[in-house]
């Protein structure tokens, strides 16, 4: 208890833990910090949560299209942070260590701005192409056994499908996109792997766009559906 007392100025304790995660430390300051974390709980506390945020940006910053599991995990470890940081820096931190839970809370703060930047751009950039969201829809499938779902993100789709028939001799599955009247053609050709699995990106945006579907075709693809459609997938 007594062991961490009322730091002075240089034992580590004192918003190093913003520099040690960006990796901004010189080798001395390193060699003294990490010795410093091994007995000061704050500051591993600290180097934790600014290590969830650290790493989320630098992937969040190219990311066009956001998992939403990306945003969710921002979400929460911003709200699992905050109560809890709330609670020990004000109480058992300040009481031990005075001044450093003062010190330590600006650092995190500037976190949390990060990540709220973080996910903001994250809201503008997929918002654009049409929901921020991801959904996934399942299909109806005619093939007993086999299923398809529709993965819909950022204003595009994605087939996903399994336990489908293998297509009969010098055919291929050929994708259509109905928006209202028939059903358009697409270049998404495939055939399924020997499990009857397949991926398949649906073409184009799915704006307006009210059912996918898939039907069997002779090889080089219908320019309309000969067939009875083999999987339907409802986007709107
Ligand atoms: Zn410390």
């Amino acid at each position: 208890m007594s062991s961490h007392v009322t730091p002075p100025a240089g034992n580590g304790c004192e918003g190093n833990a913003a520099p040690y995660v960006l990796g901004a430390l010189s080798d001395q300051e390193l060699v003294a910090f990490r010795a410093h974390l091994e007995s000061c709980s704050v500051c591993r506390e600290e180097v934790a949560a600014l290590q969830v945020v650290a790493n989320a940006l630098p992937a969040a910053a190219p990311q066009l299209n956001a998992p939403s599991e990306l945003k969710q995990r921002l979400m929460s470890s911003v709200e699992a942070e905050l109560p809890a940081r709330a609670g020990r820096d004000r109480s058992s931190a300040r009481r031990r260590l005075g001044l450093p839970a003062l010190s330590l809370r600006p650092a995190l703060g500037l976190a949390v701005a990060a990540v709220a930047v973080a996910v903001v751009v994250i809201a503008l950039v997929s918002g654009g192409g049409g929901g921020a969201s991801t959904r996934v829809i399942q299909a109806q499938v005619t093939a007993p056994h086999a299923s398809a779902s529709l993965r819909v993100s950022g204003g595009h789709a994605e087939l996903n499908i399994a336990g489908m028939p293998q297509t009969e001799p010098n055919r291929v599955y050929e994708v259509w996109v109905k928006r209202a009247g028939a059903p358009q053609p697409t270049d998404a050709l495939f055939t399924v792997t020997a499990k009857g699995d397949a991926t398949v990106g649906v073409p184009g945006s799915v704006a307006g766009v009210k059912e996918i579907l898939v039907t069997s075709e002779p090889e080089g693809g219908s320019s309309a559906p000969t067939r009875t459609p083999v999987i339907v997938a409802n986007v709107s």
